[in-house]
């Protein structure tokens, strides 16, 4: 017996039970790493089985090369990898696995078969484990590849077993894993079981597009706008859900970084910005994002399970992350390319629906107008109403990035909202919140270039605040000042407005400076930094600016759905509420049961 004092080299069967504390902590871990084996071998078709959530069994099988005898006893060795062969080769790793560590740890928590042959041999070979040692190995018939299974996870390790969820939350998370393989790697054949029923089969040589319309339907496809962007060797693509798709956890966020999923702060920040004012807080965009970075300005051994990466110039990839995901929202869509189950956009005059149109003989007809299809770099030059006449723009030069090149208003519904007709669906508009966004876009434009233009009032208002508001406001003065806004004090809760910013109209002094000094004051976290407290200010105005407008003629509707095409991020107001729902013909079509 060693004394408590003496230093020894921990046998392998212990160290490889220490390192499954790592790599291994519940049987969507196992999962994850038998699905990497199979994907770096190389395997066109993946099939796993769970059963009990996986923590009774869990299979999974490929149809890669497999491995002769000798490598086979070698892979469930600690540290045995065929994949590097110095310190160096960790630099420029493009395997999903390289520590060696994995086999061996999770033969040293299980009972653990692996059945695998090369298609060159005529026997395959059958290793049988439990708690890393080895009981059996010997010659078998079995097809060409490699098949794990692991029985009775943790059987050895009872602390570890007490840590497992119920069965359900097992399974989610194995679930999960599997959705985040099949969906990165769409060229594989996928099967999932579950308690030996099959719960997905995905074909191989799938596009993208077509694994997510497999995995999620089509309806889901509909709320992604394509991302392609690249910046300073950083390469972001993907699909981009729009605000009103978004989830209340980050559940539908698949994010991989060259092939691997992964996470790092870094990138929830930079989703954060790059959704910043068109998802409320607590609410989280569904994304797929794929990053292509040079390997070597990424370090993906910084997690024993290879969870978060760290990025040499991680200040790079946020920007090129935001600047992605800002473009790919700016327009409402994109003709160029396709979105996943979204269909080639009819021709206009005939209308989307193609079989079993229906004419109603005396609907009286209604104007249809040409929505821009404008240059991609948007003019918000018309004036400085939003609601000024159409100036003839969307004619001439054409927006490839718009999704419809024709629109009419069909009506109102609830004494609100505008319904609208495109060729590609039915549209509806939330008045206030697109006039809310065109105006703040607007006037943030204006105080970015330091032009705002402020306009006198005829007569003078004098503003009584409640002191709360009041002391808001006194703070706030330079800033108002600079912004558009003529207040001088007038002492305690008194003020005297004599000029507002232009581009608001025409509005009460005291509604605005009251809405403004509401938006202040909602600091919270935000307060303080660079811009922030001009993005308040500039939002309340807008509210305010929007509340006083009561009526508005069929023409501003359309000038409201002209410019709203044009605008950097038509999808919501600036409070994050949506502008616009879709509903697509696609959708329509299937939600009566016609395709
Ligand atoms: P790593 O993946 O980090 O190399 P593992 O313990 O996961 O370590 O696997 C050890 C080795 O076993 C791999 O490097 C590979 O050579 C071999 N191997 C594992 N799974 C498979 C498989 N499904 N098909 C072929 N070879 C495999
Ligand atoms: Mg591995």
């Amino acid at each position: 017996m060693a004394s408590a004092q003496s230093i020894q080299v921990l046998p392998d069967q212990v160290a490889n039970k220490i390192a499954a504390g790592e790599v291994v902590d519940r049987p969507a871990s196992v999962v994850k790493e038998l699905i990497e084996n199979s994907l770096d071998a190389g395997a066109r078709r993946i099939e796993i089985d769970v059963v009990a959530g996986g923590r009774k069994y869990i299979s999974v099988r490929d149809d890669g090369p497999g491995m002769s005898r000798d490598d086979a006893l070698l892979s469930v060795e600690r540290h045995a990898t065929s994949k590097i062969r110095d310190v160096d080769d960790i630099e420029s790793v493009h395997t999903l696995g390289f520590r060696g560590e994995a086999l061996a740890a999770i033969a040293s928590v299980s009972r653990f078969t692996l059945t695998t042959r090369r298609r060159e041999d005529l026997e395959g070979t059958e290793i049988t484990m439990a708690g890393g040692r080895i009981l059996d190995v010997r010659e078998t018939g079995c097809p060409p590849g490699t098949q794990i299974q692991v029985r009775h996870l943790f059987f050895n390790v009872p602390a570890r077993r007490k840590f497992l969820r119920t069965e359900q939350t097992e399974l989610s998370h194995v679930r999960h894993m599997f959705l985040v393989y099949a969906l990165s790697h769409p060229d594989r054949g996928w099967r999932l079981t579950v308690d030996e029923r099959e719960t997905h089969r995905l074909p191989e040589q799938s596009s993208f597009q077509e694994r997510i319309s497999d995995l999620f339907g089509t309806s889901y496809a509909d709320a992604l706008r394509p991302i392609d962007h690249e910046r300073e060797g950083v390469r972001v693509h993907g699909y981009a859900g729009l605000p009103r798709a978004a989830r209340s956890d980050r559940s539908e966020q698949y994010i991989f970084v060259n092939g691997r999923p992964a996470s790092a702060p870094v990138l929830g920040h930079a989703l954060a910005q790059g959704y910043h004012t068109l998802v409320p807080k607590g609410r989280y965009p569904l994304i797929f994002l794929f990053i292509e970075l040079p390997s070597g300005q990424v370090d993906v051994n910084v997690h024993p399970a290879k969870k978060e990466v760290r990025f040499r110039r991680s200040g790079q990839v946020r920007d090129a992350v935001i600047e992605a995901i800002r473009s790919a929202l700016s327009h409402p869509g994109d003709s160029a390319t396709p979105v996943p189950g979204s269909e080639e956009p009819a021709d206009p005059a005939a209308g989307a629906m193609t079989e079993g149109t229906l004419i109603i003989e005396d609907l009286p007809v209604a104007r249809t107008f040409r929505y821009p299809r404008m240059p991609s770099l948007p003019s918000l030059e018309t004036g400085a109403d939003a609601y000024a006449a159409p100036t003839g723009t969307g004619g001439e030069e054409e927006n490839r990035d718009a999704p419809w090149s024709w629109c009419r208003v069909l009506g109102q519904a609830g004494g609100l909202y505008v319904v609208l007709e495109t060729e590609d669906g039915i549209v509806l508009m939330d008045p206030h919140a697109a006039h809310e966004r065109l105006l703040f876009e607007r006037f943030m434009r204006q105080i970015r270039e330091q032009r705002v233009q402020s306009q006198g009032l005829l007569s003078p208002e004098s503003v009584e605040l409640p002191p709360q508001d009041a002391l808001i406001v006194r703070r706030n003065m330079d800033l108002l000042k600079a912004m558009g806004f003529g207040v001088s004090d007038f002492g305690g809760a008194s003020f005297i407005v004599d000029a507002l910013p232009q581009c608001l109209g025409n509005l009460s002094a005291l509604t605005v400076l009251a809405e403004v000094a509401r938006g202040l004051d909602q600091g919270g976290t935000r307060a303080g930094t660079e811009g922030w407290a001009e993005t308040q200010v500039a939002r309340a105005a807008c509210r305010a600016a929007v509340k006083a407008r009561d009526r508005l003629s069929l023409q501003e509707i359309e000038q409201l759905v002209i410019d709203l095409a044009r605008a950097e991020m038509p999808y919501t107001c600036p409070h994050g509420r949506p502008t616009l729902i879709f509903m697509g013909f696609s959708e329509l079509h299937r939600k009566f049961g016609r395709s």
